[in-house]
């Protein structure tokens, strides 16, 4: 999608900290952190939302879960603990409508979430 973010971020036109790359998924450091580790990583398709990923594409949305626990593990939070957020929909927090998992880790984090 042309006017999408984290296309042009897919595309190269926006620069991003590229962690992780996968032939479908690409993982990168959120630009304004809320943890030690704070990374999004989407499918390099665009869909708007978890859910719309889920309904579409099953394989990818499991390549996403699996390349979040990847990041995980690479930044050294997998066995304290991390927490992987979907915000769907506007109320949720949602502002950038590409489907993306926060990794969240590195600090004690807070339940239930604000
Ligand atoms: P949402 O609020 O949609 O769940 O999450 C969007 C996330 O994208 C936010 O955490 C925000 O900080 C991050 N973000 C917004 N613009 C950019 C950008 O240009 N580059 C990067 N790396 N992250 C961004």
């Amino acid at each position: 999608m042309t006017d999408c973010l984290f296309c042009k971020i897919v595309s190269g036109d926006v620069p991003a900290e590229v962690v992780r790359a996968s032939e479908r998924t690409l993982a990168f450091r959120d630009i304004n952190p809320q943890a030690p580790t704070h990374v999004l990583v989407i499918p390099r398709d665009h869909h708007p939302n978890a859910a719309a990923l889920a309904a579409a594409d099953p394989g990818l949305t499991a390549d996403l879960l699996r390349e979040a626990h990847e990041v995980a593990a690479a930044e050294g939070v997998a066995d304290s603990g991390y927490r992987i957020v979907f915000n769907t929909g506007a109320e949720a927090g949602q502002t950038v409508f590409h489907v993306h998992a926060h990794v969240l880790g590195g600090r004690g984090l807070n339940w239930p979430p604000g």
